[in-house]
């Protein structure tokens, strides 16, 4: 089933007196259980399109849809209240809090959402066995490493059970061998839990494996290496 879909999707930013064109023409169908790589250099609109597909931001022109919703239909606490329920994220920077604990940094979704501590303390443990760190739960950000960090991220991301995790460059502020540990974590993730996954990078060696892979550059999707696509090429 169909999970997000954009349709002649446009998006400018405007700064002061210019129009910076971040995304034209962008069509794209992610379906439920995919791993989606997005790639491209620098300034070639994967964090915009990582926006838009995780309801962070609007287009400007054309439609998102996210499980068959129009997205610009919806009122801003509408995207937000969906975005909360079946979105969550990993960030280039962690982005964890550093006066929390590890188990605490993953409980805190649970936590803003209602459910009680005792719940959300089984549900982030549970998570955090599943990323290789339930016996750092009681560890700060600062007392690990930058890629303990980003499992306990992708730990706080799943604490949810969403449908779509967006990862964008999360491996950016990693060491090579800690990238690959990352990208090929969230592969298992994927796959075990048939989350879906959407991971940008503009590091090429980390795709080897990767089945879709999306190449953006100036602002459009110039190719889309996807399993429907090679089967339509068979
Ligand atoms: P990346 O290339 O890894 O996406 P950037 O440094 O380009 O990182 O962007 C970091 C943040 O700043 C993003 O949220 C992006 O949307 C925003 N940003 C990027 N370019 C501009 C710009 N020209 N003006 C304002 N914000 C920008
Ligand atoms: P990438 O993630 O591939 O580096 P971005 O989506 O961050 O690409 O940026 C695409 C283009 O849009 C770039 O020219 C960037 O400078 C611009 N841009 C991104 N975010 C903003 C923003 N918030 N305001 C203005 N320009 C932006």
């Amino acid at each position: 089933p169909l999970l997000v879909e954009l349709r002649q999707v446009g998006k400018i930013y405007y700064l002061g007196e210019s129009r910076i064109t971040a995304l034209k023409g962008v069509n794209l169908s992610i379906h439920r259980g995919e791993f989606v790589a997005v790639w491209g250099p620098s300034g070639s609109g994967k964090s915009t399109l990582c926006n838009l597909i995780g309801l962070l931001d609007t287009c400007s022109s054309g439609t998102v849809r996210f499980e068959g919703q129009d997205v610009g239909a919806l009122s801003d606490d509408q995207r937000s209240e969906l975005r909360n329920r079946a979105i969550g994220f990993v960030f280039q920077s962690f982005n964890l809090i550093p006066v929390l604990s590890a188990l605490e940094n993953v409980m805190l979704p649970l936590q803003i959402a209602g459910v009680s501590t005792a719940r959300a303390k089984r549900a982030a443990r549970k998570r955090l066995a599943e990323v290789g760190l339930d016996d750092h739960e009681a560890h700060r950000p600062a007392k690990l490493s930058g890629g303990q960090q980003q499992r306990v991220a992708i730990a706080r991301a799943l604490v949810t059970d969403p449908a779509l995790v967006i990862a964008d460059e999360p491996t950016a502020n990693l060491d090579s061998e800690n990238a690959l540990r990352i990208t090929e974590l969230m592969r298992r993730l994927n796959s075990d839990n048939g989350t879906t996954f959407v991971f940008s990078t503009h590091d090429q060696r980390l795709l080897e494996r990767v089945e879709r892979q999306i190449l953006m550059r100036d602002g459009e999707i110039i190719d889309d290496r996807s399993p429907d696509r090679l089967e339509l090429r068979l």
